[in-house]
């Protein structure tokens, strides 16, 4: 049985004794927990924390996205190589927080995914259809469409390097999962596109769901076949609720 993984992605939230709270709280418990991986995602500015709490501790963490260049004249963005100098291990690429701000194309996404792998960072890259796709039986379309701007840059070896998170835009922060029969059909759809390519990747490659998981829907979920974890938003921002799914994947792993 492959381990599972907990993705927190904090968004724009919390502040310093906020994080600290939150950090510290999940570090008590997870030592608890050894059969599943952590990782959190937290504001840009406070990368300097987290390392000050997490280094040398089983959490991992993460940007929640990054610029395409590695320096330069690009005024506000993130490069690559300070998520580096602050110990990141990974970093969510194309959340459809970004995609339809505008901030996070297909092509994008990927320019972004190529230079992550570059670097050394580890991308969660993330795609999902919108209500109006699902609605229109469009969702099988949209994420092979955002997968393939991935592996026509990358190739194979390139996606290896890195953790999809299938994420339907009508489930982030609505409070309307998807049901763990819709989310198993589609990883596992995904898993057979990939299959296509090379059968050890996608056997290997860790995909996840994400969409108001909670500590109710989390055990349930994880209990799929395909789903690998998850990526949490809304619920990572009570620490007590976050515990609990990363004990559902704990004890699903
Ligand atoms: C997300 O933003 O990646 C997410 C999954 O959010 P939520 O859990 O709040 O739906």
């Amino acid at each position: 049985m492959k381990r599972k993984m907990v993705i927190a992605n904090r968004k724009m939230h919390g502040n310093i004794p906020d994080n600290k709270a939150f950090l510290e709280g999940l570090l008590d418990e997870v030592a608890e927990l050894p059969d599943a991986d952590y990782v959190v995602c937290m504001p840009h500015p406070y990368h300097f924390q987290v390392q000050a709490i997490l280094t040398g501790t089983r959490i991992s963490w993460g940007g929640q996205t990054m610029s395409r260049f590695e320096f330069g004249a690009h005024t506000g963005s993130t490069s690559p190589l300070m998520l580096l100098e602050f110990g990141c291990k990974y970093v969510i690429i194309g959340h459809s927080e970004r995609r339809l701000s505008g901030y996070e194309s297909d092509e994008a996404s990927g320019q972004r995914f190529e230079e992550a792998i570059k670097v050394g960072l580890i991308p969660i890259f993330c795609m999902g259809e919108t209500l109006k796709e699902f609605e229109a039986g469009m969702t099988v379309d949209v994420v092979i469409r955002q997968l393939n701007a991935v592996i026509n840059r990358v190739g194979k070896e390139g996606l290896a390097k890195g953790i999809i998170a299938y994420e339907p835009v009508w489930a982030i922060g609505t409070g309307k999962a998807a049901t763990p029969e819709h989310a198993q059909c589609i990883l596992s759809f995904l898993r057979g596109h990939i299959e296509l390519i090379d059968e050890a990747l996608a056997k290997n490659i860790t995909i996840l769901y994400g969409g108001s998981v909670n500590a109710k829907n989390a055990q349930k979920l994880f209990s799929m076949p395909d789903i690998d974890g998850g990526l949490i938003g809304g619920a990572s921002l009570n620490t007590q609720e976050f515990i609990a799914i990363c004990k559902a994947a704990n004890d699903a792993s």
